[in-house]
């Protein structure tokens, strides 16, 4: 079994208040900040190791990105992935969901081989949970999104979708894709064997000389969606915490309200 594990690189969150858009295309400047792997890749990364334990699988990781996403499937590696693939070309900079997960599934097709695909529900940046499911549609695979347990059987799986007031299982043939929420598992921490053999691991780079992919179908060009603007909302007040004991609390909170004309109805 074949298992290929999508994870992207993402700003780190403590790092926010560094991140910078380029005013010349709204993208993020990714290179002056400290970056990780986004965490609900992780998620995939673990449970891929995990199926691999129990039904000796190979895990391939893939990641489209700049050169530095090199340090994310590193630490794939060392988690335990089996090998780590980067995906990158300046012509793909400037790609939306659409071009991303279309350059996703070609390189995934040009795989010997896939019978599995897992990915985050979301990337923390971007946040949009569309290119998982877009992988799928390019591939004409089915998808099973927000999955927080997953059984693995001859031939197809079965997985728990949490949903917003219920949970769904719904059992599906393989090649699929899968996304992961953080219920899923608590992924490992790499091992001290672990990073000195992923420090040592070749990672190949694929660029469009390998993929040969129409440009007007990645990149900037090949991206229909336009970022007009990008702005930080503004916050809204900063609130008042209510002091006193309990019944000082309520009559406050009344009175409040009634200043407001929203308790009209209250003598
Ligand atoms: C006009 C425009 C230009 C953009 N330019 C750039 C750019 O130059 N560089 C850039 O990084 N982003 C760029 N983006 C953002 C880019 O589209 C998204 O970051 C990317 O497509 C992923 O979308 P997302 O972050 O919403 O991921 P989601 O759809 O929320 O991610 C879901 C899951 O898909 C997988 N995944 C997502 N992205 C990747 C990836 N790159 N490699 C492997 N797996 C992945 C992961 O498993 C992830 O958990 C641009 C966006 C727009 C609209």
């Amino acid at each position: 079994m074949h298992i290929v594990v999508c994870i992207k690189q993402v700003p780190d969150t403590e790092e926010l208040p560094k991140v910078k858009i380029d005013p010349k295309d709204n993208t993020i400047v990714r290179e002056e900040v400290k970056n990780i792997i986004n965490p609900f890749d992780e998620n995939a990364i673990e449970e891929a190791l995990r199926i691999k334990e129990k039904k000796s699988a190979s895990v391939t990781a893939i990641s489209m990105g700049p050169p530095q996403a090199e340090e994310a499937l590193r630490r794939a590696l060392a988690m335990g992935v089996d090998e780590a693939i980067l995906i990158s070309d300046p012509v793909f900079a400037g790609s939306d969901t659409w071009a991303t997960s279309y350059v996703l599934s070609r390189a995934i097709k040009k795989l010997e081989h896939f019978d599995l695909i897992l990915a985050g529900k979301q990337a923390i940046d971007g946040d949009t949970a569309q290119v998982g499911p877009g992988i799928a549609e390019w591939l004409g695979i089915p998808q099973l999104t927000y999955v927080r347990k997953l059984e693995v059987k001859d031939g197809s799986i079965v997985a728990e979708r949490a949903l917003e007031d219920y949970f769904e299982v719904i059992e599906t043939r393989l090649p699929a894709l899968v996304t992961v929420t953080k219920e899923i598992n608590e992924p490992r921490y790499p091992s001290l064997r672990g990073l000195l053999l992923a420090k040592k691991k070749e990672i190949p780079i694929w660029n469009n000389d390998y993929l040969k992919l129409p440009v007007d179908k990645v990149g900037l060009d090949g991206s229909p969606t336009r970022v007009i603007k990008v702005f930080i909302p503004k916050l809204p007040s900063k609130g008042e915490i209510i002091e006193g004991d309990l019944n000082q609390k309520a009559e406050r909170v009344i009175e409040e309200l009634k200043k407001r004309n929203l308790l009209r109805w209250l003598r």
